[in-house]
């Protein structure tokens, strides 16, 4: 394979994967090269075991609402946490087989090796050098882990090392409230382990809107201590873990870090493309097509830093894997923002956040799930939804929540959202009873008040009728 390739991916992550998908339809002439393991972060170590994880801790958790709907016998009840553990990595190891199954027929196209650019038309891996037309760069993101932590040693997990723990100790410390942070602190507490959160920020799972940043606080705080604000300092000390933010100390048997991730690009050569680099040492790209600069290489996935989701992923490998097969470069249209953060309950953000549209006049309404029928029926009836809407015609701009089946309302809005709904027109659509949805119809009723002009009904009048009974 002397040849110029038609494309070189680096990185086979839910992004490399994706923009495979397009450049095998349109030539043979490609390689795609991954630096060991294959099977893409999603279903290894972060979208996927996590959400195993959580579906056992959540399942242990149903007991605490067993008196209540006159259940006894939860006392009996315990958690095997090597068992749960061994189950995260089965299921893991499926989804995971499934992944590297996309590549199993590519023989000499993929290629096992660390990759580095040596200019926007030529990669070095494994000591050759491979020349292509065009480049995609998705290597993918890694846990930030500050270099004093690491005399930590296996004291201290990452998302990375969790899952492969044949069991857990009693005390477990989570740095970082974040998305990741939240879902592991949330599911080993109720998974028995004595969890404590710490952030430096006060707010947690990304959420921008105060109130319902104060919800998802309130709800957190009454399963396991979180102290916000403060940065943290950890120590080894007889063996065990000290950890001090501020005035706060605790003892703990592991850390786990969740403070962020950044992209993969450390020796990567990006300063060889000739194109300038921010202070992140990121190149500039286009987030509708995908390029860098002008230069024939592609940016996509977690790497680029621009919305590191499994979605967004395997839409920025798409755009980058056509683009890298066509004559011209074409523009492809993003999709609303949606992240869900699988807490309980769900923690979700849609289109623009709040902190995006502070000041701009925009109207919320909202809906606090305490007194929602449905959601006491099942002992849910806890959370804040809060939609935003342009004040002058109610088109739907985005939405925050902590609230009870988060994760479907938030595609509901999301869709309502990018059709560029209104507030009347998602409400003269149909909600069943007694349904969480009708939470979110109290919430968008709540916003048709501060319109301007109000509907005194959800329906829509017939125009003219047309109907004889109605005219
Ligand atoms: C714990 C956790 C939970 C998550 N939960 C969710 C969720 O519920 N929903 C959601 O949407 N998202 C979730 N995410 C985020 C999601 O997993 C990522 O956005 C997604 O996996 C990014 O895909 P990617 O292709 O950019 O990178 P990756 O999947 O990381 O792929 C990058 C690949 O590039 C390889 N590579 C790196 N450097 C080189 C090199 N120099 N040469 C060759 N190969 C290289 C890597 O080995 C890797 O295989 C979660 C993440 C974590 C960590």
């Amino acid at each position: 394979m002397n040849d110029v390739l038609d494309v070189i991916i680096i990185g086979a992550g839910t992004a490399g994967l994706s923009a495979l998908h397009q450049v095998r339809k349109r030539t043979s002439r490609f390689v795609i090269i991954n630096d060991e393991p294959w099977g893409t972060v999603c279903a290894r170590v972060g979208c996927m075991p996590s959400k195993v994880l959580i579906e056992a801790a959540n399942a242990f958790h149903r007991r605490t609402s067993f008196a209540e709907f006159g259940i006894t016998g939860d006392e009996h009840l315990a958690v095997n946490l090597p068992a749960v553990l061994r189950r995260v990595r089965r299921l893991r190891d499926e989804f995971v087989r499934g992944v590297i199954k996309l590549t199993a027929d590519l023989g000499e196209n993929a290629i096992s090796g660390r990759a580095r650019l040596l200019g926007p038309d030529r990669v070095e891996v494994n000591g050759r050098e491979l020349r292509a037309r065009r480049i995609i760069l998705a290597t993918g993101s890694s846990p930030v882990v500050p270099a004093a932590w690491r005399a930590l040693g296996g004291r201290l997990l990452t998302s990375d090392t969790l899952f492969e723990q044949d069991d857990l100790p009693a005390r477990i410390a989570v740095v970082g409230l974040g998305a990741i942070g939240v879902e592991i602190a949330q599911a080993l507490s109720r998974l028995g382990i004595d969890v404590i959160g710490f952030d430096g920020v006060r707010t947690i799972a990304g959420l921008t809107d105060p109130a319902v940043n104060g919800v998802a606080i309130d709800l957190l705080a009454r399963e396991f201590p979180m102290h916000l604000g403060t940065n943290v300092e950890l120590a080894e000390v007889g063996g065990d873990v000290r950890v001090r933010a501020g005035e706060v100390e605790a003892t703990v048997d592991r850390v786990i870090a969740a403070i962020g991730r950044r992209p993969n690009i450390d020796d990567i050569g990006l300063e060889l493309l000739g194109v300038e680099l921010d202070e992140r040492g990121l190149p500039p790209y286009n987030p509708v097509t995908q390029q860098i600069g002008e230069l024939p290489v592609y940016l996509a996935g977690d790497v680029n830093g621009h919305a590191p989701l499994q979605h967004e992923a395997s839409d920025e490998g798409y755009i980058a894997g056509l683009n890298a097969t066509r004559p011209d470069v074409a523009c492809i249209a993003r999709r609303i923002p949606l992240s869900i953060v699988f807490a309980d309950p769900n923690i979700a953000a849609v289109g623009k956040r709040f902190e995006e549209l502070e000041g701009t006049g925009f109207i919320a309404g909202e809906v606090d799930f305490g007194d929602q029928g449905r959601a006491r029926a099942a002992q849910r009836n806890r959370g804040l939804l809060r939609i935003y809407a342009q004040r002058d015609d109610g088109r739907l701009l985005g939405a925050e929540m902590c609230a009870p089946g988060g994760e479907h309302l938030a595609h509901l809005l999301a869709f309502a959202v990018q059709l560029g709904l209104t507030v009347h027109e998602l409400l003269r659509l149909p909600f069943y009873h007694p349904v969480l949805e009708e939470g979110l119809r109290t919430a968008l009723r709540d916003l048709t008040k501060q319109l301007a002009w109000n509907a005194d009904s959800d329906l829509a009048a017939c125009e003219a009728h047309g109907v004889e009974a109605l005219d």
